[in-house]
């Protein structure tokens, strides 16, 4: 379940909740009309669309969607064990079975991975988790054992992409010799006895490390910070 809050053109506010369904028919159809859209750390996500209506500037439709159970930092044996419920899409919590395989009850397994009752506990409980309805199936071909598939929440989703693109702008470096970024001597401006141009170039980057671009401007760099961001949720949601 989700905390949603809608702020429309007028400044004007309205809260509500979403269900997870409700909060993806809502992010897909976000991408198909090029909102903009960026995932937040706690497993959240806050679409903007612009409203042009004839003017220079748009005035904004705001959807904020924060999951009621905030998403904590992933550690990397959490992530680790989300990933491998991600790449199975038939993984599955055993409910009940029979002896000798009632130690499977309260497993997970997901192709290759088991996790521990008390770790699938805490990942449901957390909200990482979701179960779906048993159905019936059987430990070794003939007992029978009854299983619930599982799969990752989408509040955990958008968290483990908001935290694994963590980006960065770097200060600009101000005045400098204009030598030294690769200007003809002369350009720029007398200091004392230096000459100096003003370098507003600022790095930018992101944890991911598949990623880094350089900008004329911080402003830039935070544009294009964002484009990657909201590139990154995109991928998430279709
Ligand atoms: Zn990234």
């Amino acid at each position: 379940m989700f905390h949603e809050i809608v702020t429309h053109a007028d400044g004007s506010t309205g809260h509500g909740t979403a269900t997870e369904a409700y909060a993806l028919s809502l992010l897909r159809k976000a991408v198909r009309r090029d909102c903009r859209m960026e995932a937040t750390r706690t497993g959240g996500i806050v679409i903007t669309r612009d409203l042009w209506r004839g003017r220079v500037v748009p005035d904004h439709h705001i959807v904020a969607l924060e999951p009621a159970k905030p998403v904590n930092r992933l550690t990397p044996a959490v992530r680790r064990d989300l990933e491998a419920v991600l790449a199975a899409p038939d993984a599955y919590v055993v409910n009940q079975a029979e002896q000798p395989f009632r130690a499977r009850v309260g497993r997970l397994w997901a192709r290759f991975v088991s996790l521990a009752p008390g770790t699938v506990a805490r990942l449901v409980e957390g909200g990482l988790l979701v179960l779906g309805e048993p159905y019936a199936a059987t430990s070794n071909g003939f007992l029978s054992e009854q299983r619930r598939p599982v799969r990752v929440s989408l509040a955990a989703r958008l968290a483990m992409g908001a935290q694994a693109h963590r980006t960065r702008t770097t200060e600009p470096n101000g005045y400098v010799h204009a030598a030294d970024i690769g200007l003809p001597p002369g350009s720029g401006r007398n200091v004392g006895q230096k000459v100096l141009v003003y370098d507003a170039s600022s790095a930018v980057g992101c944890s991911c490390r598949s990623w880094s671009k350089m900008a004329e401007h911080r402003d830039v760099a935070r544009l294009y910070v964002r484009e990657h961001r909201e590139q990154m949720t995109r991928e998430l949601v279709v």
